[in-house]
């Protein structure tokens, strides 16, 4: 294995983006990936792909485990340095929606369950991984933003506060961490289980802005969690020093050379 295998950590690999990121990153970049979710199950069935049609088990490894624990990201972190002798990057994907609500009747204690998922659990896996990323050649942190970081949709406001959160915490490594390039992307309208939800529960909180996300799945027109999978995993592995702190939309210009090839 060449030593310019770069070694990464993705959370939420279980489903959707970020088990996309997991095997773009193992197929298309010959990446080595410690995979975090909480679904030891779907954990197990990926490394059984992994290693069946990509012949690559040896490549994955898996920590089942909540990504707001810290002694799972700690370990997450640990089995990389321990097995392949470094860290690159890290690609925080995790993220929960709900509570799908208004603010005059969502909960305090539910926003912050929601704010433990996308905006802590961040800040915790560049807490633990920043001392190997700085040693790295090229070290990164990718974070899975949203277009909901920057408008108002009804019934969002916990998951939009909590991306807009994690631009800023983006726009703030680039400012800290001169030695490591962090990105905030937003991966489109993305056919995943978390679109399932939308259409499920947004109705009543979203009200006329429920009607975009089913008319864009009735149309055919969400996004296969494959391209901004391969995007994730493109930056973090050719991590784009000039453009650290920065947020990007997956369609953006400067994300074009990273995008798949169609
Ligand atoms: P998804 O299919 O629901 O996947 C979410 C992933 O996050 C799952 O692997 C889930 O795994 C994991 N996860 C959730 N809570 C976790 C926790 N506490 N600890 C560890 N893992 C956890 O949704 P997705 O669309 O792929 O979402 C991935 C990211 O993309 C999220 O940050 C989301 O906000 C963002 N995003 C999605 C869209 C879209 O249209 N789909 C648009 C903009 C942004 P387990 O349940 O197994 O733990």
């Amino acid at each position: 294995m060449s030593s310019a295998s770069p070694v990464i950590i993705i959370t939420g690999a279980s489903k959707g983006i970020g088990k996309a990121a997991t095997i773009a990153a193992l197929e298309k970049f010959n990446a080595r990936v410690v995979a975090i979710a909480r679904s030891g199950d779907l954990l197990n069935e990926l490394h059984e792909h992994v290693s069946k049609v990509l012949n690559k088990g040896d490549q994955l490894e898996l920590v089942a485990g909540d990504a707001t624990n810290k002694d799972i990201v700690q370990k997450a972190v640990d089995t990389a340095v321990q097995k392949w002798g470094r860290l690159d990057s890290v690609i925080a994907n995790a993220g929960v929606l709900e509570p799908v609500a208004t603010v005059a009747e969502s909960s305090i204690e539910d926003w912050k369950k929601l704010f433990d998922v996308n905006f802590f659990s961040v800040i915790l896996l560049a807490q633990i991984a920043l001392p190997h990323l700085r040693k790295a050649d090229n070290g990164s942190i990718v974070i899975v933003s949203s277009g909901a970081a920057l408008k108002g949709y009804r019934g969002w406001g916990a998951y939009g506060s909590s991306k807009a959160a994690i631009n800023h915490l983006t726009n703030t490594l680039g400012v800290e961490e001169p030695n490591v390039t962090t990105v905030a992307l937003r991966p489109g309208v993305v056919d995943t289980g978390m679109q399932d939800t939308i259409r499920a529960v947004g109705a009543e909180a979203m009200k006329d802005d429920h009607a975009k996300f089913v008319d864009l799945h009735r149309e055919g027109k969400l996004i296969d969690p494959k391209t901004p999978g391969h995007i994730l995993s493109a930056l973090a592995c050719n991590p784009p020093k000039e453009l650290s702190g920065r947020f990007f939309s997956w369609d953006d210009n400067e994300m074009k050379p990273y995008q798949p090839s169609v």
